[in-house]
């Protein structure tokens, strides 16, 4: 097993990952920008060296910087996190040069799977069911032949694509010309990757994606489903697991599928597969992160799989103990994404010093968070200031137990939408678990 490890993210991930090395007893490396000096993570890990300044860009996606601290550092293995360089597969590789291990895919896998549009096709090949769509388009003229065989509405999105960037809807061809162009150039800015394919816009679906680990024995175990349904302009809101719509016979096939896309694409580490699936039970492939995801925690509370724990054994060469007839699911899980945003103000970004801070508590609550009272939330970064996370037998004491934790939490000094997963938590589509992907879009304020 690792000593050392460095982390090479900020935020709510960071202290996670500390966490579970602390309980492994392994010594932690935090790395900083300019504008964390004050960030928890910092002070938390067992060392912690100034990276470069503000902006990601010279800092935590800075790969010279952080080898160099990992080699002055003598750490074993660097883990990501998630956003920033999890998905990287030249960082990945250049880790694999520099002899520390990089806690996630493999480099190749990592290109093969990263890649939306490549991805789609090893699916395919895989025989695995994948969203109508077509593969990169090189020009407009592609485009607008391509979108008369997938039919409109349809989604054009970015092949380096993540974080719902890069994503446009067309409603018809007077419209492809604009969205061509508007995505090419966001998915450029993003991704520093402007090439695009296009699906079909799947009406009234679910998102429903399978938490996976594989082991570098070939084993592979899926640890249920989570229904992200819940979004904004294409961003998860509130995570839940198991999701109501799928029955035990779609969650076998759900599994047997996952464990097969896993295994064509050679996958080692902690993964998932994302799927959308349709009214009538059909499920399509949509795209795989390999990574860490932001809502792991809801499979962890139903599980009971510590899954960085996981993702740092299976790095250090150790096989899963776990099999896929151990896997229980008795519990339900809930997370609701705190983002210190302004939902009366069109969510626009807030930050500040907080002030009180009061984190709900009791059995089963769990709050991942970087926040402590007199932080000063800096600019640069992702809104995300916490996540909220609940487990109870059922659903309906999942959401009450949501519910009165949403009521107890107190974070002031910055605004926050903790008020609107209340609301959400209330309405009649959340409570039956009927909701769509396209529910907040369509809903009055
Ligand atoms: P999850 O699938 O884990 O819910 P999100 O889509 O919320 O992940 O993304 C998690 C974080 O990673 C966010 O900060 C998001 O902006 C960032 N992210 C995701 N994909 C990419 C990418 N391809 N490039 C850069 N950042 C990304
Ligand atoms: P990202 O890499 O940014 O996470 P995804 O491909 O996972 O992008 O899509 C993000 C979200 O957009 C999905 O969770 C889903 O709600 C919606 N979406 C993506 N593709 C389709 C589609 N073909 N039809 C309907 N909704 C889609
Ligand atoms: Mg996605």
């Amino acid at each position: 097993m690792f000593s050392k490890i460095l982390i090479a993210n900020r935020g709510e991930i960071a202290i996670r990952i500390i966490r579970a090395c602390k309980e492994m007893g392994i010594s932690t490396v935090a790395v900083f920008s300019e504008a964390d000096r004050d960030a928890l993570h910092v002070s938390l890990a067992d060392e912690s060296y100034c990276i470069g300044p503000a902006p990601a860009a010279q800092s935590y996606l800075n790969m010279d910087a952080i080898l160099m601290i990992a080699r002055f550092c003598g750490v074993q293995a660097i883990h990501p996190g998630y956003g920033l360089l999890s998905e990287n597969p030249e960082f990945a590789q250049r880790c694999e040069q520099a002899g520390i291990e990089f806690i996630g895919a493999p480099a190749d896998v990592m290109r093969k799977m990263g890649d939306k549009d490549m991805a789609r096709r090893t699916m395919r090949q895989a025989g695995v069911p994948v969203v109508p769509g077509c593969d990169l388009v090189a020009t407009l003229e592609d485009a607008i032949r391509e979108a008369k065989q997938i039919g409109y509405p349809l989604l054009i999105k970015a092949r380096a694509g993540g974080g719902g960037r890069g994503i446009r809807r067309v409603n018809g061809e007077s419209e492809l010309a604009a969205a061509y162009r508007s995505a090419a150039a966001e998915a450029q800015s993003a991704f520093g990757d402007g090439a695009l394919y296009m699906e079909k816009l799947l009406l009234r679906v679910k998102h429903i994606e399978v938490q996976l680990l594989c082991d570098r024995k070939g084993h592979v175990v899926c640890l249920g489903e989570r229904d992200c349904s819940m979004q904004r302009k294409n961003q998860k809101v509130i995570e839940e697991s198991p999701a109501v719509c799928v029955s035990g016979e779609l969650r076998k096939q759900l599994t047997e599928t996952t464990a097969l896309a896993a295994r064509e694409a050679g996958y080692v580490g902690a993964g998932t597969i994302e799927y959308l699936l349709t009214e009538d039970g059909q499920f399509y492939f949509m795209e795989m992160n390999t990574r860490l995801q932001v809502e792991h925690p809801v499979t962890e509370m139903v599980t009971g799989v510590d899954l960085v724990k996981s993702q740092i054994r299976i790095a250090s060469g150790q096989p899963l103990t776990i099999r896929q007839k151990d896997v229980r699911i008795d519990h339900h899980a809930i997370e609701c994404r705190i983002n210190a945003e302004d939902p009366a103000n069109n969510f626009r970004p807030s930050c500040g010093q907080i002030g009180i801070l009061h984190i709900p508590g009791g059995p089963n609550v769990r709050f991942d968070t970087a926040l402590y009272q007199g932080y000063s939330i800096p600019p640069f970064y992702d809104s995300m200031i916490g996540k909220l996370i609940v487990s109870a037998r059922t659903r309906e004491d999942a959401i009450r137990k949501m519910q009165a934790a949403l009521c107890e939490m107190v974070i002031e000094g910055v605004n926050h939408n903790a008020q609107m997963h209340l609301d959400l938590l209330c309405e009649p589509v959340f409570i039956d678990g009927s909701y769509t992907t396209d529910y907040l879009a369509n809903r009055k304020a």
